[in-house]
């Protein structure tokens, strides 16, 4: 039996790339079946949504970067390292749910433990999370930034183990920890985990299994070693040195020959600071960065690390876009960046991302213009995922 044929309507349309006036989107089956900007009028046995001649429609968006197994406790670590499972479960089930419903329909889980988002996909229906392109565990050293989560793994022979541990278990991307980081005891972010060639042993076996690689990396050798290495995406590229930050222009201008995804570290509650000292202390050096990224014409994505502080609970996403706004990004770029540029990031290009024929209809419908004022993304009307309006 053929499914209800949805044809929503709005005076304005982003479809992952430009805007468009007087739209509708056909939706069946869960996969838009069809775009129109004639004004025609809808197939007469369509069910039609009509969201007004001030409303639009954009494709769901999508954050590059999140911890849907992390509860964005003050506690958080202590949380997602010593919690039993089911409870770890609930927490990512309930930080899904929360992430869905500010419109955001997928997300990059960039560091779970015990491969718990995979079992979070298999067990909770797609309308009541956004789809998830799953890491598993962070690949890590022993003992080495987020080794709670279970990714520990050195020398060529772990390494290779590892990355097609991921592979079998049905992961999309490995997320490798190429510095120390910020939110684990006695990991230092200036410490370089794994060497270059480490990191292209990781790189290239991940490749040849099909799945893409991210590098968690701070310092600036990292930085300069998986770029070399050929990661997919850079998260944080925060360029962390014993003095404060310091911008290496000739890496930001290889990346953007490259065409290496930035997911960079947005997105703060108002009011908040990040908890990490180094954060704190560096936190307008490390927006600066950014800037300078963007103005670079670096492949930007937004990547919130959700989930690991107060500050950065799941739900912050909409921060994120009018931090990137603020930091000197158009409208309309980071419309672009949310949604086309975010799915080929993490691996659904075409799929998601866009408001095209054949693209899954993961779709938000908002009140006002997020060209003219990008908080309008809060002014949400609905939100449909896989089809169904889930809000
Ligand atoms: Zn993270």
């Amino acid at each position: 039996m053929r499914s209800e044929l949805l044809a929503l309507r709005a005076g304005h349309v982003f479809d992952g790339v430009n805007v468009r006036q007087s739209g509708m989107v056909l939706v069946e089956d869960g996969v838009i079946r069809d775009v129109d900007f004639t004004g025609a009028a809808p197939p007469e046995h369509a069910a039609v949504t009509d969201f007004g001649p001030d409303g639009w429609l954009l494709p769901g968006l999508i954050d590059a970067h999140v911890h849907l197994c992390w509860d964005g406790t003050k506690d958080a670590v202590e949380h997602v390292a010593s919690d039993d499972r089911e409870a770890v479960l609930e927490t990512a089930r309930v930080s899904a749910a929360t992430t869905l419903a500010t419109g955001v329909t997928t997300v990059r889980d960039l560091g779970d433990r015990d491969y718990l988002t995979l079992a979070l996909r298999e067990q909770v229906p797609p309308t009541e999370r956004p789809d998830i392109v799953a890491a598993g565990p962070p690949v890590t050293t022993h003992g080495g930034h987020c080794h709670f989560l279970g990714g520990e793994a050195e020398g060529a022979e772990q390494l290779c183990a590892a990355v097609r541990e991921r592979a079998e278990r049905g992961c999309d991307v490995v997320k490798v920890m190429a510095s120390g980081g910020m939110m684990t005891p006695g990991s230092n972010s200036l410490h370089q985990q794994y060497d270059r060639s480490d990191l292209r042993l990781i790189a290239d076996e991940a490749h040849r299994l099909g799945l893409t690689v991210a590098a968690h990396a701070h310092a600036v050798p990292t930085i300069a070693n998986v770029i070399d290495a050929g990661f997919d995406s850079i998260e944080h590229f925060s360029f962390l040195t014993a003095e404060g930050v310091g911008l290496r222009q000739d890496l930001v201008d290889e990346v953007v020959r490259r065409g290496t995804f930035i997911s960079v570290t947005v997105g703060i509650m108002p009011g908040k600071t990040p908890s990490a000292p180094a954060a704190a202390a560096h936190f307008g050096a490390l927006a600066d960065v950014v800037a300078k990224v963007i103005a670079s014409g670096a492949r930007v994505v937004p990547g919130t690390d959700a989930g690991i502080s107060p500050g950065k609970p799941h739900g912050v996403y909409p921060h994120a876009l009018t931090q990137l706004a603020e930091l000197g990004m158009a409208n309309r770029d980071v419309l672009r960046c949310a949604t086309s540029e975010a799915a080929k990031a993490v691996g659904r290009g075409g799929r998601k991302g866009v408001l095209l024929p054949h693209a899954d209809a993961d779709i938000l419908a908002l009140g006002s213009s997020p060209v003219d004022d990008i908080s309008a993304v809060t002014d949400i009307s609905a939100v449909y995922r896989a089809g169904h309006r889930v809000r």
